[in-house]
């Protein structure tokens, strides 16, 4: 059996060594001025990016960290510097650029005048979710045709009590375990698509109203794995159930035919995480180095790197000039956790980006196919010299320009 694991890395993981702070006090770096009731708004550099953000590394000038400290002068190490004081550190800042953004202002005025916006149901395929995250439960699909806690299948599509989703993980209805972290990165990737806007928190990309989130845990454990077969009837179930949109933040290096081929024959529109990296965590070209479902070259999936604030994309970002398609802020990324708010890192939270934009215009447009959907955010991608040869667009999401795409004439 085959193992996916998620591909963010931890906040946590780099807490010790990196501080993010805005430069400007009082005037935050953020979407505070689009979504005033959102309080942590103003870190979502991703959602609008004003150049005052600077992160702040502290690291050793040491390859091989502490142990340089016991290199005798005259031995094996000799040709290293002996470090004797505090410049034996160096302190690395990234400035953001300003304008690396998705640009959402002009697409959320457009889609807040709309009254012809459809309902759009989102799967997320992966760990579980807070479904009663104060800025998520409203976002959070249900089942109508099932009576919660009854023990009896009620619309006998095989899964008994499936009310919020379902677990194919343990194989149970509970789509979130309180109080363990496992559920972590699925509630992350869910509030960057579609936690609550204006009501405290952070500003997910389509808000609550038009878009809901079907919670289908397929990764379980403090690691996130899974298997491709658990995948496979999550994604069975999303269709049942009217999904259309499916983001996948995990990848794998082992090849499942059976997995290939559900995706391939979905009616569904897949956004997959490129993924962070080798072993090392760093980068690499997922066109001759494959991963899964990255690296599947299907016209109804999308494969997002994870950009920097500064324009670049992050150094453990996968890229692949044929089977990565888009580049999309994924670096430093503030959204839900299990009972409130947390910043990670990867192209887990690049993904769900895409998501939620796709989520957006699909609703905005009920006029649009699927294909039209994927067409226009990589269509209307935003060219950047950093980004060519790595990502098949040659550009960074902007949905304000989705928006305005117009379809070829057939
Ligand atoms: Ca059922
Ligand atoms: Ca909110």
């Amino acid at each position: 059996m085959a193992f996916f694991r998620r591909t963010s890395l931890t906040a946590c993981l780099m807490a010790a060594v990196c501080t993010i702070t805005p430069m400007a006090a009082e005037i935050g770096p953020g979407v505070s001025s689009l979504s005033p009731g959102d309080t942590y708004a103003e870190y979502q550099w991703g959602l609008e990016n004003d150049g005052s953000l600077q992160l702040v590394e502290i690291r050793s000038r040491f390859a091989n960290g502490g142990s340089a400290y016991d290199a005798p002068a005259d031995g094996p190490h000799s040709g290293l510097p002996i470090p004797t004081g505090p410049g034996d550190y160096e302190v690395l800042t990234t400035n953001a650029a300003a304008g690396v953004d998705i640009d959402i202002a002009p697409a959320w005025e457009l889609y807040d005048a709309s009254q012809t916006n459809r309902d759009v149901v989102v799967a997320v395929i992966d760990t579980g979710v807070d479904i009663l995250h104060p800025d998520l439960r409203n976002s959070i699909w249900t089942n109508d045709g099932e009576i919660p806690g009854d023990g009896i299948d009620n619309d006998g599509n095989g899964y008994v009590d499936d009310y919020f989703g379902w677990d194919f993980f343990y194989n149970d209805p509970s789509v979130f375990s309180m109080g363990s972290e496992e559920d972590t990165h699925g509630t992350h990737v869910a509030g960057t698509i579609a936690a609550g806007r204006n009501n405290g928190g952070v500003a997910g990309i389509t808000g609550s109203e038009h878009v809901k989130i079907m919670v289908l845990k397929a990764l379980g454990t403090s690691q996130g794995v899974g298997s491709p077969e658990d995948v496979v009837a999550a994604i069975h179930y999303a269709e049942a159930n009217g999904a259309s949109i499916c983001n996948l933040s995990f990848c794998s290096n082992v090849y499942s035919q059976e997995l290939a081929d559900t995706i391939q024959n979905s009616s569904m529109l897949f956004v997959v995480a490129a993924g962070n990296g080798d072993e090392s965590g760093t980068g690499v070209d997922i066109d001759s180095v494959p991963t899964y479902p990255a690296s599947l070259p299907f016209d109804n999936v999308i494969t997002v790197s994870n950009l920097m604030f500064d324009g670049n994309l992050a150094s453990s970002s996968n890229y692949g000039a044929l089977s990565a398609d888009i580049a999309v802020p994924g670096s430093y990324i503030v959204s839900t956790i299990p009972g409130g708010y947390g910043f990670l890192s990867g192209t887990s939270m690049a993904a769900p980006m895409v998501t939620g934009a796709a989520a957006l215009l699909y609703s905005y447009r009920p006029d649009y196919s699927l294909a039209d959907v994927r067409n226009a955010i990589l269509g209307s991608a935003r060219q950047m010299d950093t980004l060519t040869g790595k990502v098949s667009s040659g550009g960074m999401l902007d949905v304000g320009a989705a928006f305005l795409w117009t379809k070829p004439e057939a």
